[in-house]
């Protein structure tokens, strides 16, 4: 029985859609430039494995997490596409990376320095990309004085291999191209300064591939619009290719009933009705990732556009239907029901975020399923 979903709350993932996102993509670039699908946060909250399988089935040729973790959980499966983690990690992992090819971002010399003593036990080269920090401000080296030392350093030692170098734009995804043009200038300069080009210097992620020029390098990492959203408004209006949203996530009243004006419903007792109400609960609630702050919400039922009332609870909710239905009726919160569309975008201008928060936020409780 562990297999089963009794509650009937699910995300449905169409990895066909993730697969035309990727091969839009494909159209889209250099025949010569590579696609890393980025899988971190368990894809995005659609299933790292599905999705990695799905992206490299569909052209992607390297997968990118952000944990080791991720990468191990990833390599357990699949067993040959190159893995790199974007983030930094400790130096004890550094075995663990050489033994299972997973590749490493760097920029630290300290860090070097310490990995280097345990190097002598690798099996096979560790592979690292270099991370420049060319105006984001989070990781990566920031003088030439510094890459240089580091270079140096990886490339004397057998024991490493530099794979790759890359950087990571903070306004790729805006309309103002300022900032992004120094930081492209700085990381050209950097790579520049390198005896030898590494085998892949990447610098784009979803943004600066849609939004931007002549920034495909050796490859582009795509994360958000691999799963068919948008990394931001401005970049929605100006998308060079359509995208398909590969999430929906639906359920189903369990119970439904009449009140009169004056009953109340939900904690608190806040949402009063004011004549006869037709109410359908629903399995779902903050647990699940319906966070609070999404009461007022709107979902489909029979192709009708209907609110979620009174407070949202931790597993449950309420909706207002506009006549009587049956327990068992079908509601989608997000994806298309007849005529009827509700985007996460929805959500995140409700919630005053951006849509990347929308499916890292559904929680392992609802099952996801795929088609
Ligand atoms: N590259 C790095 C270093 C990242 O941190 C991320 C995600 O935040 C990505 C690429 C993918 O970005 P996006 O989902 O906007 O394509």
């Amino acid at each position: 029985y562990q297999h089963q979903n009794f509650r009937p709350t699910k995300a449905i993932i169409e990895l066909e859609n993730i697969q035309y996102n990727i091969k839009q993509l494909r159209e889209h670039l250099h025949p010569a430039t590579e696609i890393i699908a980025v899988v971190k946060a368990n894809a995005y909250g659609h299933g790292d494995l599905q999705v990695a399988n799905a992206a490299l089935q569909a052209g992607a040729s390297m997968l990118a997490v952000a944990t080791p973790e991720e990468a191990l959980h990833l390599r357990e499966f699949i067993k040959e596409a190159p893995i790199l983690i974007l983030g930094a990690t400790p130096v004890y992992f550094a075995t663990f990376a050489a033994q299972y090819d997973i590749s490493l971002t760097v920029f630290s010399l300290d860090w070097v320095n310490e990995v280097a003593k345990q190097a002598v036990n690798f099996k096979k080269p560790l592979k690292l990309h270099i991370k420049i920090d060319s105006g984001m401000g989070r990781i990566g080296v920031r003088k030439k004085t510094e890459l240089t030392a580091l270079y140096n350093a990886i490339d004397a030692n057998e024991h490493f291999l530099i794979d790759g170098i890359f950087t990571h734009f903070a306004t790729a995804d805006e309309e103002d191209s300022t900032q992004y043009n120094e930081q492209l200038a700085t990381f050209v300069s950097f790579v520049e300064s390198l005896p030898k080009k590494p085998r892949l210097v990447h610098a784009a992620n979803t943004a600066a591939t849609l939004n931007k020029e002549d920034v495909q390098f050796d490859a582009v990492r795509f994360g958000i619009s691999m799963y068919g959203l948008a990394p931001s408004p401005y970049v929605d209006k100006h998308l060079p290719f359509s995208l398909k949203p590969a999430l929906s996530l639906e359920s189903e009243l369990v119970h439904v009933k009449k009140i009169e004006q004056g009953d109340k419903v939900s904690y608190g007792g806040n949402y009063v009705a004011t004549k006869e109400e037709w109410i359908g609960t629903m399995p779902i609630g903050y647990a699940d990732g319906l966070l609070r702050g999404l009461a007022g919400q709107e979902v489909l039922i029979q192709g009708n556009r209907v609110p979620i009332i009174g407070r949202i609870c931790m597993d449950q909710c309420m909706i207002k239907l506009p006549y009587e239905m049956s327990v068992g009726e079908k509601v989608i919160l997000i994806g298309q029901q007849q005529q009827q569309e509700i985007q996460m975008k929805e959500w995140s201008d409700r919630l005053q975020t951006i849509v990347y928060e929308i499916p890292c936020m559904l929680t392992s409780r609802i099952p996801r399923i795929y088609k």
